[in-house]
């Protein structure tokens, strides 16, 4: 991977507290290269409480763009010029384009997901939509999900927080909790399940104590993880060997970032293209 430096590069970069492991500079200069575009994708730390500041920082240091983890994806909601749907709807901005001093604030998350499962054939218009979690991944999911016009119901563990991401789009989105016989009704009323609890994630030790709720799903509803580490979750395994259409979350985090770059450069990419730039990137890195 080569991106070359001319005194004309735009600068973007990834904030974040901590930042160090992430993995978007990797993917995004991958895809800067393949495309031989005139940008390159820094690694910026900017320490909890210091949102505002990096902005003017961002705006006076010549960003055209940032990406935005942990702690600053809400702060950065109340400082933008104009917002889309989806950071609208959930209050957090993970991509920040700056032009002429406005700061343009998006969330690809969403969008991302809509994206991979459009890869597999899934549309999720008129779906009555099963969604376990209620963190920030399942808050960008449930904002896009109701923006391409399905019906979510969210179960968390937390009920209170079900509930704040039921207020996002009350009618759109009902709350419940996470027992094992709520998970069976509302799965039997579903047609598509997502996961965006950190249920099965590597480096956790956490795991469903249950997976018999997914036998009440209707057998064409497709299941989703949002977690890509491992590969198969056991959620994911479960819901194959029961015949579901089923995918995990390396789609919605490399159609999440090839969205970011197309807000970046105002471009459209060819998907196909810097989905392999980025993929060999991640296998390579
Ligand atoms: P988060 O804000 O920390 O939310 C975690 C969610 O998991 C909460 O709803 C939490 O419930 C639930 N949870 C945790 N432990 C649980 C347990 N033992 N039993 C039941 N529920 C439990 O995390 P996030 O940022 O939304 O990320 C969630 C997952 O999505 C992670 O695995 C992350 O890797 C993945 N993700 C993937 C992508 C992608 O691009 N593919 C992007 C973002 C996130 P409570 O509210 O009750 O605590």
């Amino acid at each position: 991977m080569l991106v070359k430096l001319e005194n004309t590069t735009k600068k973007l970069c990834v904030i974040g507290d901590p930042v160090l492991h992430t993995r978007s500079p990797l993917l995004q200069n991958a895809m800067i290269s393949e495309f031989g575009l005139d940008y390159v994708y820094l690694c910026q730390h900017v320490p909890k409480g210091e949102t505002t500041r990096w902005l003017e920082c961002a705006k006076f240091g010549g960003y055209v763009g940032f990406n935005a983890t942990m702690p600053h994806k809400e702060a950065l909601a109340p400082l933008m010029d104009g917002l889309d749907e989806v950071a609208r709807l959930c209050g957090a901005v993970n991509t920040v384009c700056i032009r002429d001093g406005r700061a343009m604030g998006y969330n690809t998350d969403g969008g991302g997901f809509l994206r991979a499962l459009g890869g597999l054939g899934v549309e999720p218009a008129g779906k009555r939509v099963m969604l376990l979690g209620s963190g920030g991944a399942a808050k960008a999911v449930a904002a896009a999900l109701v923006g391409a016009g399905a019906a979510v119901t969210v179960c968390n563990r937390t009920l209170s927080k079900a509930e704040q991401v039921a207020a996002m789009a009350p009618g759109s989105i009902a709350s419940a909790d996470f027992k094992l016989e709520t998970l069976r009704a509302v799965a039997a009323d579903s047609g598509l399940l997502v996961n965006c609890t950190s249920l099965g994630m590597e480096g956790t030790a956490s795991q469903f104590d249950d997976l018999t709720f997914l036998e009440a799903l209707p057998r064409e509803a497709a299941v989703c993880d949002a977690i890509y580490a491992p590969a198969e979750t056991l959620l994911l395994k479960k819901a194959r060997e029961l015949g579901h259409p089923a995918m995990n979350g390396m789609g919605m985090l490399l159609h999440q970032a090839i969205l970011a770059l197309e807000h970046f450069t105002g471009q459209v990419l060819d998907v196909e293209r810097a989905k392999a730039a980025a993929l060999a990137a991640l296998k390579n890195g």
